[in-house]
């Protein structure tokens, strides 16, 4: 595995890091203006930067061995640079100066599995620039920043979760997320309880579709309520007037911001469990984002001894299950959940565990 001084023939000036996430409960809540509820993952992202010798950035990635140069006034580059690259146009749109620059960057966060990897390249590289320049900027602004470099440069319209998660969120705790006012709240853990995250091994591939057309049954459901979003409606009884399907992807919505609520409240592994597995039948029955394998692996979870409750996690159509499960036990209990999916023919991965 190269470093920096490999690259770029120096030391670096300054090194950040920022973390992967996972989100606990609160799934297709954001663009609803509801609450999310984030915490961090062991795996992060680590940026060492220092001044570039001559006019150009050089940005370096150690995962895909893969190095890209942009020189003054050059157009947004592709693939993974355009993140960095973003972060940097972002602060200079913002009224800041910055030099050119060398950026190595490595990661142990799985890349395009949900966990984030893309906020914890952008937080990563704005800590780093916000140390190596003194900037004046607090982790609530490191977080739009970040969203608006994934947005304006890499062309993904996505909600302020990911890096807010990345940018405020650790591994001992869950970060609420109150994502229309950015009010927000470090819980502890429930006591006694740690996450395993395991990926189905199946392709998100719909998501982007699906994603599209929730957001637009959603919007449609707001407007038949006369509210901003469905954010500003509690009452899961309240749907029973729509048409399906808004009425079950409103009613998800409803429910989920609600179970979100319930945790303000300190409440037990066990109960958490239990809003994690509705939260499931929710995505799977009202907001239909599962697909059978996710729902094999939620079940195995389900009906692992030391699970408290399990549930897919991200946009659905695939992607990762992740359980909350008796503290001290994650390893064991990722080991047998996925020797029984793999028994069915799935190849799954344990991604935290
Ligand atoms: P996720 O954020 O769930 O991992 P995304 O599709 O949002 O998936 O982001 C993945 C993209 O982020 C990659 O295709 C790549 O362009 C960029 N990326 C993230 N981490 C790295 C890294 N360590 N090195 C290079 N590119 C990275
Ligand atoms: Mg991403």
């Amino acid at each position: 595995m190269m470093d920096y001084i490999q690259i770029f023939n120096a030391a670096p000036d300054v090194e950040a890091s920022a973390p992967g996430r996972v989100n606990l409960l609160g799934e297709h809540t954001d663009y609803n203006d509801g609450f999310v509820l984030p915490t961090a993952i062991p795996q992060h992202t680590t940026v060492a930067i220092g001044r570039s010798p001559n006019d150009r950035h050089h940005f370096y990635s150690a995962n895909l061995e893969e190095q890209v140069d942009i020189g003054p006034s050059e157009s947004t580059p592709t693939g993974f640079a355009r993140y960095v690259d973003g972060c940097i146009r972002v602060l200079e749109q913002s009224g800041h100066k910055i030099p050119p620059l060398n950026i190595f960057v490595n990661s142990s966060v799985p890349i395009g599995s949900g966990l984030s990897s893309s906020a914890a390249l952008e937080v990563a590289t704005l800590r780093g620039l916000r140390s190596l320049l003194n900037l004046n900027l607090d982790d609530v602004k490191i977080a739009q920043l970040g969203q608006q470099a994934e947005i304006q440069y890499a062309g993904v319209s996505c909600g302020i979760l990911d890096q807010m998660a990345s940018s405020l969120a650790d591994t001992e705790h869950m970060l609420f997320l109150d994502t229309r006012t950015l009010d927000r709240k470090i819980l502890p853990f429930p006591e006694g309880a740690e996450i395993v995250v395991i990926d189905s091994g199946v392709a998100r591939s719909l998501a982007s579709s699906g994603y599209n057309q929730r957001r637009a049954e959603c919007e449609e459901a707001a407007r038949q309520f006369g509210v901003k979003a469905l954010r500003d409606v509690s009452n899961p009884q309240v749907t029973d007037s729509l048409p399906d399907p808004i009425r079950k992807r409103a009613r998800h919505v409803i429910t989920e911001n609600n179970r979100v609520l319930k945790v303000l409240d300190g409440i037990s592994a066990e109960t958490f469990g239990e809003l994690m597995n509705a939260s499931h039948a929710s995505l799977r029955d009202d907001y239909e984002v599962s697909v059978p394998a996710l729902d094999q692996l939620v079940d195995i979870l389900q009906n692992t001894p030391g699970v408290f409750g399990a549930r897919l996690t991200g946009a659905g159509f695939g992607g990762a299950c992740v359980a909350l499960v008796r503290l001290g036990e994650g390893k064991t209990i990722a080991q047998k959940g996925l020797t029984q999916y793999n028994q069915l023919g799935h190849k799954g991965l344990i991604l935290v565990g």
